[in-house]
């Protein structure tokens, strides 16, 4: 079997990088380990940058978004007991984020790529790469209990923060690392948003992030240490916590209801450079890992393929490479300004374990400057709903 493009992952940055691929004429098979079920139904991102929903609508893909993604003009910053609302629109020119969430995005992608009747095979097994230092890299996998091999021009690996891809490369790549002293415990809770807005709070006991899915689901957060058994929160424990930290003077607090999935995540800062060796170049959580804080890692995945597939397209039209040889280069600009962002946004909400009370009145003091001056919004608000993209295809 042969294919222009080897795309192993079908999460948002494979399935993204296929459409983009298909709407330029160029052929690829993507390769999924997992099931379709359980692609579609893992619970992970929420906010879309403006920079995303308009990439997902320019490829075609973005009108089920546009009908039921909730467009977010601010969020709150709340701290102290009170509430601060950030006008982000108002701050960069009349940008948002977007609460869409990633099974959504995932779902939707699925669709469109199943109605180009362009391959996708689910639940593959021993993925692995080879002769990515030639002009045709091979993939094998096994597939209904059959070997396969693949023959590619190019191979992408999308296959998230565990794959096989990044290894592959380890050897001619530089890593670096952050690990956090803390993880985030999650649930989707059958209620209704209390708020219109997300609200991130800053508490003597913890980070906390109120967030929803849908006019009837919340999606709530809060700071534990990094290896919480979640089998020690029973749900009512969970709500206690959560209304501990999030309810403010004025009485704001969440609507309490049936906890639908809970789970913690530990929070991590990577970056692989550069991100691509011979003809494998790697997208998304297998290149980089941001702690969710700044809602970045599945924005950033878009751009790494928006690149990459403009990048392969020049290649078949032109049989110029240097759109390619810049890519690492390219996506990695916008990684670290992502990475910087979101670790800011970590440690100026999150309480960590050395810390005295100098700290904590320092961290409150942060906050307080944070909402009384235009210009420190400002940074916030451009980096949060995503520095400017050329977005055209
Ligand atoms: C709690 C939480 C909240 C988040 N909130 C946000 C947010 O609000 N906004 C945001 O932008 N980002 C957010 N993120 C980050 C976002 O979820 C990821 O950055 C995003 O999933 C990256 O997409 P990806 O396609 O690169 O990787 P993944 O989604 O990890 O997809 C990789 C795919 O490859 C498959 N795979 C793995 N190994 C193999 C193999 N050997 N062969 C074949 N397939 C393989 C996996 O099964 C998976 O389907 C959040 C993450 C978490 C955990």
């Amino acid at each position: 079997m042969h294919t222009q493009v080897g795309i192993i992952g079908a999460g948002p940055a494979g399935l993204l990088l296929g459409h983009l691929l298909h709407l330029k004429g160029i052929d690829s098979v993507i390769l999924e380990s997992r099931s379709r079920e359980y692609v579609i139904d893992r619970v992970r991102a929420g906010v879309l940058e403006q920079f995303t929903a308009d990439l997902m609508t320019e490829m075609g893909v973005g009108a089920r978004l546009q009908r039921e993604g909730m467009r977010h003009d601010g969020v709150f910053l709340s701290f102290a007991g009170r509430r601060h609302y950030v006008p982000l629109a108002e701050l960069t020119g009349g940008k948002a984020i977007y609460v869409y969430g990633q099974n959504e995005v995932v779902k939707d992608l699925i669709e469109a790529r199943v109605a180009t009747g362009r391959p996708l095979h689910f639940e593959v097994e021993d993925v692995s790469v080879y002769d990515i230092d030639s002009t045709s890299p091979r993939v094998r996998y096994a597939a209904n209990g059959k070997q396969e091999e693949l023959t590619c021009d190019f191979i992408a690996g999308c296959d998230g923060f565990h794959g096989i891809c990044r290894p592959t490369i380890e050897k001619a790549a530089r890593f670096y690392d952050k690990t956090y002293p803390f993880g985030w415990l999650g649930i989707l809770a059958e209620a209704a948003p209390s708020s219109e807005a997300l609200v991130y709070t800053y508490h003597e006991c913890g980070f906390s992030l109120f967030s929803m899915r849908s006019p009837k689901i919340t999606r709530l957060y809060f700071q534990v240490p990094p290896d919480e058994d979640i089998n020690q929160w029973p749900d009512e424990a969970i709500w206690d916590e959560m209304l501990k930290r999030m309810t403010t003077h004025d009485g704001w607090k969440p609507n309490v209801g049936a906890i639908l999935n809970k789970g913690v995540t530990a929070m991590r800062s990577f970056v692989t450079e550069p991100m691509s060796a011979g003809r494998l170049y790697l997208a998304g959580d297998a290149a980089h890992i941001v702690p969710p804080t700044g809602a970045k890692g599945l924005n950033l995945a878009a751009f790494d393929v928006l690149h990459l597939g403009r990048a392969i397209a020049a290649f078949y039209s032109s049989g110029k490479t240097d759109l390619l040889d810049q890519y690492s280069d390219t996506a990695l600009k916008r990684v670290w300004r992502a990475q910087r962002f979101s670790w800011w946004m970590t440690q100026t909400l999150h309480r960590f374990p050395d810390e005295n009370p100098f700290d904590y009145k320092r961290q409150l003091t942060d906050l307080d400057y944070i909402v009384s001056s235009r210009a420190a919004l400002t940074s916030l608000a451009e980096n949060y709903v995503g520095l400017p993209v050329d977005a055209a295809l």
